[in-house]
């Protein structure tokens, strides 16, 4: 993925001269702070929650240089890092592997992404049933492991109304739908999630990650987000959102990290709708990187209170040394 920040000026630079109006809620740079700014700003949190993509690394394997750096200075100043991810097409193990690659110790309980929150959810409520998803392979295997049972049989290509018929008329006693990132979902598979969430109001309809572009190989492509409103709009239900940006997962972060106070918490993330609007309604501060999906020209555009962010600055490496 290409680096969308122009490279001749910083983004200060940029929003000046596109005369970002500025208001009591103006974006702050962080390297425009003075000292006493950005020890009052490093003082005023004290756990981070990172977004990877576009902030730590591209969507491939691409690492943004001096964020392993970075984050090695925050938790040595003492800041304790969880990273929320809404990405779930890949194994978690793999995961890990891809965090010790790039030299960033961290744990498995420190990773915060969709199939895992929606895995822990269903323990929660204890839910026993069968399951169909719109998912990744990855995303299926995390739930099998935990053992709950997955709608094994691939919805076939279908030709005729007859082979239509085959593929949506399920008998299978499917009690939740889950939606995700999908790179075989088709109008079949979409069909037939509707027809368990219509004929059955008790069926749990769960999304994950809930974004309208996800970005590969630097181009943006339609993420879940718009399934999951077809689903919607059809159905006539809403999606319990356990992925960015839905407003559920917030709930389940403050608890599962036992979060007391929002505005001691520091979300950094590259993507305004996905992170800093998820972040926002959470309480939680904001930074902005711009890295990832984000560019200076975007935060020119008339932004409403949640979609602004309250810090920029140009990528995770900047808050290396960040006092010093
Ligand atoms: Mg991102």
């Amino acid at each position: 993925m290409e680096h969308k920040v122009n490279s001749e000026k910083s983004s200060s630079e940029l929003i000046s001269e596109l005369e970002y109006p500025k208001s009591p809620n103006a974006i702050k740079y962080l390297n425009e702070l003075t000292l006493k700014q950005k020890q009052d700003f490093f003082d005023s949190f004290d756990l981070i929650l990172c977004d990877c993509d576009g902030v730590i690394w591209q969507t491939l394997h691409e690492l943004l240089p001096g964020s392993p750096e970075a984050i090695d200075y925050l938790k040595r100043q003492g800041k304790e890092v969880i990273y929320v991810t809404n990405n779930s097409i890949i194994p978690i193990g793999m995961q890990l592997k891809k965090f010790e690659r790039f030299g960033i110790e961290v744990k498995k309980h420190e990773i915060v992404h969709p199939a895992q929150t929606i895995c822990d959810y269903l323990k929660s409520i204890q839910f026993d049933g069968l399951i169909f998803c719109l998912t990744s392979e990855a995303f299926k295997s995390l739930l099998r492991e935990a053992g709950f049972d997955v709608v094994e049989e691939l919805v076939g290509y279908v030709e005729t109304l007859d082979d239509l018929r085959a593929v949506i008329n399920s008998d299978d006693p499917v009690k939740a739908v889950i939606i995700d990132v999908d790179f075989n979902l088709t109008a079949s598979k979409l069909m037939r999630a509707h027809g368990y969430l219509k004929n059955n109001s008790e069926c749990l309809f769960i999304g994950g990650a809930a974004d309208t572009l996800i970005t590969i190989g630097g181009k943006d492509v339609i993420g879940p987000g718009p399934y999951i409103s077809v689903l919607e709009n059809t159905t006539k239900r809403k999606a319990l959102i356990l992925g960015k940006p839905g407003v559920a997962l917030r709930d389940f972060i403050m608890e599962q990290h036992k979060i007391k106070n929002a505005r001691r918490c520091l979300f950094i993330g590259d993507s305004i709708v996905t992170d800093i609007r998820f972040a926002k309604v959470c309480g939680f501060q904001t930074l902005l990187v711009l890295t990832g999906t984000t560019t200076p020209e975007d935060l020119q555009s008339k932004l409403t209170e949640t979609d602004t962010p309250d810090y920029v600055c140009e990528r995770l490496a900047d808050l290396n040394g960040f006092l010093s």
